[in-house]
């Protein structure tokens, strides 16, 4: 059913993302997916998924959908069915057999208490370094669990990493692994190898925390007599203060970011950018991320998760995007219910005022966020801005703005820039010395987007209210 060796078709490029559904797709996962993509489409090859189950309690098939919509939601596609691994057991057990019968593997009965125990009596024994000593090596047994018997003869395995370059680890610093649990479920060692040598993988490219595993792989595919495939480890995401992206520092779930209203090519593009660089450009199409992107441009330090970076990329391909499309966006991930949570607006007031908050907006949860708070007249009032901008004079003039807004007939941002000009002219004042004081009669603080589109939104008589809502709550 299966080739006894693994082989590509000369020189295919063929890579794989291997995600365990034990949890949502985590942005580390996405990143290395994302690079094993773009290899795959940079180089005419195929781009593989495989779901690794074999941790049957842990996984579960929610995070399995979890994991396959995020890839939809990013428009990352795959290019074979996808893998499951639980259901190549038969071949798993076919190969164990095989190490078996052929003396590359053996069974152990050894608790790792007993290990302990034994390796405790040993002068210099460092219990953060359980290393097996061989026990059952040759006794024959029946059953247990099956370890790898690492060859005598060698002395090293080394490698060529494609970013890190040349890398040898002593075999003193490996031992005879566990490639079958006792209980019969397999080790993530040993299927690993299995399915990328059946899928025929060119390159496993993934995160530096698995390079201790590959010297393992490596004997396994040697005593399996599979092809090998070349190795890359990516550079792991860490925090401003070097300390490994958690949950405490960023949203670490894409769910979270899709639910946030992050732009999906914005993500793309934003984690393309964490570790792999064409010259300082950061905004790119994903065509031109095809075209660049090589694995000889990745670097080999952590990359660092930079919040800002990501909302400024964030804003970029937010302010590109059309009005309805962002509405759309919005009604699919971050508030379906926006249009019945604001029913006095029309669908097109709402998307005028998409069009003037996206102007600033690092995400569409801030920018419902806003469009929300402008839906309401302002509950309190900024101390500060009103400290700053509003004097007995101001009041003054906002009572003769509001009568003068009255005659302002259509009202449309045009009309009411030009009016309220005028009258900043008449009065021998700045225009912000007005502007601010009507910005906070409508929304309540001194920042926000350009007060005559406001007003233009908000209608004649709403602002009207709002100014007069001011003055009395100052004059009282
Ligand atoms: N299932 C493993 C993980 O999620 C895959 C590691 C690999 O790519 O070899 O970390």
């Amino acid at each position: 059913m299966y080739p006894s060796t693994a082989s590509g078709s000369a020189g295919e490029v063929r890579v794989r993302f291997a995600p365990s559904p034990t949890g949502h797709l985590h942005i580390g996962g996405l990143r290395s997916a994302i690079f094993n993509w773009l290899f795959a489409r940079h180089n005419n090859g195929k781009f593989l998924l495989r779901i690794e189950d074999t941790d049957i309690e842990r996984s579960k098939q929610e995070y399995t959908d979890s994991i396959l919509a995020s890839f939809a939601w990013m428009h990352i596609d795959w290019d074979e069915p996808v893998v499951i691994q639980s259901q190549r057991a038969a071949r798993h057990g076919q190969i164990a057999q095989q190490l078996l019968v052929e003396g590359k593997a053996y069974f152990c009965t050894c608790s790792q208490e007993q290990v302990i125990e034994r390796l405790s009596k040993n002068p210099g024994f460092d219990p953060n370094f359980i290393k097996y000593d061989g026990y059952c090596r040759n006794k024959g047994n029946k059953a247990g669990a099956l370890r790898f018997r690492i060859p005598d003869d060698i002395k090293a395995v080394d490698f060529d990493d494609l970013i890190r370059g040349h890398i040898t680890v002593g075999i003193d610093q490996l031992d005879d692994f566990i490639l079958v649990r006792s209980d019969g479920t397999p080790m993530y060692n040993f299927v690993v190898v299995i399915d990328d040598a059946d899928m025929r993988i060119s390159h496993v490219i993934r995160g530096e925390e698995h390079i201790a595993n590959t010297p393992k792989q490596i004997l396994l595919y040697q005593a399996c007599k599979f092809i090998l495939p070349q190795f890359a480890h990516l550079p792991v995401i860490l925090n401003h203060d070097g300390s490994k992206l958690s949950k405490r520092d960023a949203a670490t779930g894409v769910v979270e970011y899709r639910t946030m209203g992050y732009i999906p090519d914005a993500l793309f593009n934003y984690l393309v950018r964490l570790g792999w660089a064409h010259g300082d450009q950061e905004i790119f199409t994903r065509d031109e991320t095809i075209k660049y992107f090589t694995l000889d441009h990745v670097g080999k330090k952590g990359a660092i998760f930079d919040q800002q970076k990501l909302d400024w990329i964030n804003g970029v391909y937010i302010r590109a995007l059309a009005d309805q499309e962002l509405l759309a966006i919005i009604r699919k991930d971050v508030c379906p219910t926006i249009l019945d949570d604001l029913p006095r607006w029309h669908e097109n007031t709402i998307l005028l005022l998409i069009n003037i908050y996206k102007q600033r907006a690092k995400t569409l949860k801030e920018l419902v966020a806003d469009i929300k708070a402008l839906y309401n007249e302002p509950a309190s009032y900024s101390q500060e801005d009103i400290a700053q901008w509003i004097t007995p004079t101001t009041l003054k003039e906002l009572e003769e703005v509001a009568e003068r807004i009255k005659q302002i007939e259509p009202f449309l941002e045009d009309a009411i820039s030009n009016s309220i000009k005028e009258f900043a002219k008449i009065k021998n004042i700045k225009i912000v010395a007005i502007a601010q004081p009507l910005r906070i009669a409508l929304i309540g603080k001194s920042s926000g987007p350009g007060v005559f589109d406001l007003m233009a939104v908000l209608g004649k008589h709403e602002t009207i209210n709002r100014i007069e809502k001011l003055i009395s709550s100052i004059n009282k």
